[in-house]
């Protein structure tokens, strides 16, 4: 259940509540990814505590490690990893097409080999559910087939009929499943648009998804396996107006926080991706700029905390792609050696509340785990509370 809280009256852009079966989710929204049921270096303490609405779990990862029926026996990955807001699993899709050597696709599903152990593997669109409900997903996504990229348009064409096919298998053995469940127990169900990079294939897979009838829409396979960056723009251009507006729009996978903000203003509600954990345990740490975000076309010179990006009035339009509303630093460099103020004194996560520059650098230098923990606390915080500004509303 999606409802449009309040629509922007210059872009495409909205608030909306998702309703999950573990609570409501306001989007716009971004998810920290929780490949094998953690995010990596933090505890749900402090994931509930920087305010994280949902996570993201890889089913392919969880699949493999621990297993499906461990997580089951354990009560479902909610209670394995004590986590009690919703949660969004893929559908293993991306990660055996970009992680596994050796597969073979076929009509009924993909063959693969475990890296781990290089046991054979099949994965079908029933299992990729089924999996997803084993492990008490919320937020299911049907199995896809992630496109290559160079792709030929004829391969192309194959495999977004193939990914139709699946979606529809995905949507049958979801319905029986859960035919005898009431509708607040159920976990909603999300297609994934796919055709590289052609309109008409991204238009088609739209159509064929939409005419399915799930309850969001996801777009995969954009600057995921080196498309060119400017097809984001593209792909949203040819897809969005395919898609019912009352329904949520998930961008898999992406992107920098310009990025964000635009694809915000063209219509997105949903977005995971690792950069803020995986720049954190790099040392490159993000920041709101203190001034002087050059905005162009206007009023906006910097984001104070609490009203800068908001879907009210104009402020979003002059977001743009080059503007600069934000900075990063690298912690690791000798200059923050006696640096004692803290990574951002605009915010109020844990790291800079307790901790200076000095330390953190004193931290990466000895290789302290709590270096990876506070960067990875205060990287998160800076994405979550973008998507926050963006929605300007607290869950
Ligand atoms: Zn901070």
């Amino acid at each position: 259940m999606f409802e449009i809280l309040e629509k922007n009256n210059i872009s495409r852009a909205r608030v909306g509540r998702l309703e999950t079966k573990n609570g409501g989710v306001i989007t716009p929204v971004f998810m920290p990814i929780a490949t094998y049921g953690a995010v990596k270096n933090l505890s749900v303490n402090e994931l509930e505590s920087l305010g994280a609405q949902i996570i993201l779990g890889n089913t392919y990862h969880l699949w493999l490690r621990p297993g499906a029926s461990i997580i089951k026996k354990a009560g479902g990955l909610h209670k394995f990893m004590n986590w009690g807001r919703p949660i969004l699993t893929d559908s293993g899709g991306f990660q055996v097409f970009s992680l596994s050597r050796h597969r073979k696709i076929t009509e009924e599903g993909v063959q693969f080999n475990n890296p781990s152990d290089g046991k054979k593997c099949f994965l079908t669109p029933e299992q990729s559910i089924q999996i997803q409900l084993d492990l008490g997903s919320d937020i299911i996504m049907t199995l896809d087939e992630c496109t290559p990229y160079p792709c030929e348009y004829d391969y192309a064409r194959k495999s977004v009929e193939l990914t139709g096919r699946w979606a529809e298998r995905c949507k049958i053995y979801f319905e029986k499943k859960m035919a005898k469940i009431e509708s607040a127990k159920r976990p909603l169900l999300f297609g994934i648009v796919q055709g590289s990079v052609y309109e008409d294939l991204r238009k088609k897979s739209a159509g064929q998804l939409v005419a399915m009838d799930f309850d969001g829409y996801a777009i995969g396979s954009v600057a995921n396996a080196y498309e060119p960056r400017e097809y984001i723009w593209k792909v949203i251009e040819w897809v969005i107006p395919k898609l019912p507006e009352n329904k949520p729009r998930y961008m898999m996978g992406l992107g920098r926080p310009e990025e964000i903000v635009k694809m915000v203003s063209l219509g997105i509600d949903m977005f995971d991706c690792v950069i803020p954990t995986r720049e954190a345990r790099h040392g490159r740490l993000y920041k709101f700029s203190a001034k002087g975000g050059s905005a162009s076309g206007g009023k906006v010179k910097s984001l104070p905390r609490g009203n800068g990006v908001t879907l009210r009035g104009e402020k979003l339009r002059i977001i743009n792609q080059k503007s600069k509303f934000y900075e990063t630093i690298q912690i690791t460099n000798e200059k923050f050696k006696d640096d004692f103020g803290p990574i951002d004194k605009n915010c109020d996560c844990y790291a800079c509340q307790n901790f200076s520059r000095a330390y953190l650098n004193h931290l990466f230098k000895t290789k302290e785990g709590l270096a990876l923990r506070l960067a990875s606390i205060h990287n998160l915080q800076f994405y979550l509370s973008l998507a926050e500004r963006l929605s300007g509303k607290k869950n």
